[in-house]
């Protein structure tokens, strides 16, 4: 039977939290290998895959300003971050022969590629995995929203948002509140309006006003990459 996917250019994001097993700091080798397996399979299926990786398992600009560091210093510490990330993901897929190119939204020439647009979607057609690094290169935004800015600029169809602890959006936070439902569908003003924390304002403002559906989901089940991308309903999917 042949498999179908349903996306032909899609946006993964990958928080910096998903990467660090139970750790909750730094990059945990068994994790980061089973996303990139994951990945390989997607990849296998003719999808083109553009990954946008966070930095949170290192740093994160707030709390570094909260501790006294200025909030742009902070959130470019942040952003190196993510390139640190990116490369251990870069790494973990090429060791199982995926190709991939790095880009990075702040120049580093010895360490990778500049984000170019027309080479990034060059890259795709190829059939290897760009990783977007070092955010939107902006303090003050997030890699959620780098994750929709790259994603209306590489006409991606979807982004996949990958969680590790939820498998979805819930209506309270499921560890907290026994009464938490998962919600199904959304759309994007009740994620603005019920401050639901599936991604920033600003993430989600561009998302709606792109037209760039969300598919949240639980990235740490093997497998659940290539379930979406085959169409099949899992985790919470925010539109419109
Ligand atoms: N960051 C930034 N501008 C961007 C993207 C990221 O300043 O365009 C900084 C910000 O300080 C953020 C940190 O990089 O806290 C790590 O990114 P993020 O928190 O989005 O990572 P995640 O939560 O996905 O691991």
């Amino acid at each position: 039977q042949l498999e179908q996917p349903v996306f032909k250019r899609v946006v993964l994001k990958v928080s910096g939290e998903s990467l660090s097993g139970q750790n909750g700091y730094g990059i945990d080798a068994v994790t980061i290998s089973s996303i990139a397996q994951q990945v390989k399979d997607v990849v296998a299926l003719g999808v083109q895959v553009a990954i946008v990786c966070g930095g949170g398992n290192i740093w994160r600009g707030i709390a570094g300003s909260e501790n006294g560091i200025d909030r742009a210093t902070a959130d470019y510490m942040g952003m190196l971050a993510t390139v640190m990330n990116s490369l251990a993901l870069q790494d973990a897929l090429e060791q199982i022969e995926v190709p991939t190119r790095v880009q990075t939204s702040i120049a580093m020439q010895q360490i990778a590629e500049p984000y170019i647009r027309r080479k990034a979607i060059r890259h795709l057609e190829k059939g290897r995995v760009v990783i977007f690094a070092a955010g939107t290169g902006n303090p003050f935004f997030s890699t959620d929203t780098t994750a929709a800015l790259r994603a209306a600029e590489i006409e991606a169809e979807v982004i996949l948002m990958a969680k590790n602890k939820v498998d979805g959006v819930y209506s309270a936070d499921p560890f907290k509140d026994s009464t938490a439902e998962k919600f199904e569908q959304l759309t994007y003003l009740d994620v603005l309006n019920k401050n639901l924390g599936v991604m920033d304002s600003t993430a989600s403002s561009l998302c709606m006003d792109n037209n760039i559906p969300l598919i949240v989901f639980n990235i740490t089940e093997q497998g659940n990459i290539k379930r979406v991308v085959l169409g099949e309903r899992i985790g919470t999917i925010v539109k419109g």
